[in-house]
């Protein structure tokens, strides 16, 4: 379904990313993948995607922190595939603290990689899939576009961004073949989701158990945690020409969550 197209998918060495590129790989699509990890891991999964499915996969170490090192990323794969047909806007970090003690380093960190990284990816790919009037653009947000959770100021106040942001992209866009929409996924069992149980047991006075079934699955009318490939296959659709129509939605993916 996407042979000959290019996708670049931020934060795909791990979780929901890594599920996103795969299954872009799986529809024929070369990939792009970044974010950090061992060496040697992140060469396992790169080679692993053009043994699987028999595309070109590449690896930017890009640091979605900074602009400039963004916007070289989208401008490296436009020139070895000749397009980025879809951006998959998926790094994202977590820090959770009440606001009074919250970092002012990790509230700066956040914003740049949750949501600015964001835009910088899309200004510099959103011009070459106007000029071809064929794109997707799909930003990995959160329930947390939604509705917000206390301790969470920083990812709250970048993922209800995201949607804003989302949302003038598809309207810039809409008369140029480009869509762009949100996915908001609910807790899915990833390690950005394991490294904040322990913060949650400090910020709240819980146990593990109590974080995982009381404050995440307690969320989630289903009391199951969203998988990757759900979300993946998602991604997959909305980069579909049959999602030509879909474009400025935040579309929760989250078990029920935000219809309580
Ligand atoms: P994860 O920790 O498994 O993956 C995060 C990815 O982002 C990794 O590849 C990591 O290396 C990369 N990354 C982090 N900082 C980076 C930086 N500065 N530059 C480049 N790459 C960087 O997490 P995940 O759960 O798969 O999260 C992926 C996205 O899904 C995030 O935007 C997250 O907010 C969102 N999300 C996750 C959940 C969940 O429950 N897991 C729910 C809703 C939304």
């Amino acid at each position: 379904m996407l042979k000959g197209k290019t996708a670049v998918v931020t934060g795909s060495t791990s979780g929901i990313g890594l599920a996103i590129a795969r299954a872009y790989a799986a529809e024929g699509a070369n990939i792009v993948i970044n974010g950090f990890g061992a060496p040697d891991a992140i060469e396992k999964e790169r080679a692993g995607i053009e043994a699987d499915f028999g595309v070109t996969a590449r690896y930017s170490p890009a640091d979605m922190a900074h602009g400039g090192a963004i916007a070289a990323m989208i401008t490296d794969a436009e020139s070895e595939f000749g397009s980025v047909d879809i951006l998959v806007n998926n790094a994202g970090i977590q820090f959770v603290s009440p606001i009074e003690e919250f970092p002012v380093e990790k509230w700066d960190a956040i914003i740049a990689i949750n949501l600015s990284a964001a835009f910088h990816a899309i200004r510099a790919a959103l011009p070459g899939m106007k000029a071809r009037k064929w794109g997707r653009i799909i930003n990995t947000a959160s329930a947390h576009a939604l509705v917000a959770s206390p301790f969470k100021s920083a990812y709250v106040a970048a993922k209800h961004g995201i949607a804003g942001l989302t949302k003038t992209v598809a309207l810039e866009a809409a008369t140029f073949g480009v869509t762009a929409n949100a996915i908001c996924p609910g807790y899915v069992w990833t390690p950005l989701v394991e490294k904040q149980i322990p913060e949650t047991m400090a910020a709240r006075g819980l146990t593990k158990e109590q974080v995982i079934n009381d404050v995440l699955l307690h969320a989630q009318p289903t009391k199951q945690f969203v998988t990757s490939e759900e979300v993946a296959a998602l991604a997959v659709f909305l980069a579909s020409d049959a999602a030509k129509s879909i474009t400025g939605v935040i579309l929760p993916i989250d078990g029920g969550w935000t219809a309580e």
